[in-house]
């Protein structure tokens, strides 16, 4: 059966790997996380191939030159890209595959594979609520977070190109309009309806 991909983006705080890990949790036979490689160092208890591959600029950039990625970005002045081998894997296994990534790669992710993507936006409830939650959070530093606040504002400008804006204010209700859209896809692809 044809398989999707899963993108879901949001300025950084929004709430993306809250949602994302709930949707993994829910739907373990359906969904898998495409872990990304990225040049940032790991925050918190963050672990190699759990939250990312963590790998110096060179080596990334060394990946970059053999084409391993589907896409990447610099993202906040770190490279951060989607193994081209872990979304073909996933799909010769059965599964979706869900990408919590930015919105460059969201765009570029539909150019390639436009045909079986579907495109989610969460939305913070106000750029206030946006800077509690990354202060809430306590992983980055001052100057971070105005890097990300300021990134937020470009990545919102963006939303109208998402196939669905989903605005996580209520987190429960956030998640079941998020479980309702990923059904509804799922659906579309199996009968092949989406996109036609
Ligand atoms: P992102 O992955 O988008 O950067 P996180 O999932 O890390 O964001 O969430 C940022 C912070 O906001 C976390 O502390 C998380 O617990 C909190 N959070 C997520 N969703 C909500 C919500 N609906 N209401 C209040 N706080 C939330
Ligand atoms: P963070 O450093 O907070 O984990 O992630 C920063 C941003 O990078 C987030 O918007 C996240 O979605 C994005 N990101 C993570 N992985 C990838 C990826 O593989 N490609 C792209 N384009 N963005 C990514």
């Amino acid at each position: 059966m044809k398989r999707g991909l899963v993108i879901v983006s949001a300025p950084s705080g929004t709430g993306k790997s809250t949602l994302c890990g709930r949707l993994l949790r829910d739907l373990p036979d359906a969904i898998r996380l495409s872990v990304s490689t990225t040049s940032r160092a790991p925050r918190g208890q963050e672990k190699h191939g759990v939250e990312y591959f963590f790998v110096s600029p060179d080596e990334f950039k060394n990946k970059i030159a053999k084409d391993q990625f589907a896409e990447w970005a610099l993202v906040h002045g770190n490279y951060y890209g989607t193994s081209k081998e872990t979304l073909e894997s996933f799909w010769r296994s059965g599964f979706h595959v869900l990408l919590d990534i930015d919105v460059q790669g969201a765009m570029n992710l539909k150019a390639l594979y436009g045909e079986r993507s579907l495109l989610i936006f969460l939305e913070p409830p106000s750029i206030e609520e946006l800077e509690r939650r990354l202060r809430a959070r306590a992983t980055d530093p001052e100057e971070v977070i105005q890097k990300r606040m300021k990134n937020a504002l470009q990545e919102l400008a963006m939303k109208n190109s998402f196939d669905a804006v989903i605005v996580n204010d209520d987190l429960d209700q956030a998640y079941l309009r998020l479980k309702k859209v990923v059904f509804e896809f799922s659906e579309q692809i199996a009968a092949g309806q989406w996109r036609r």
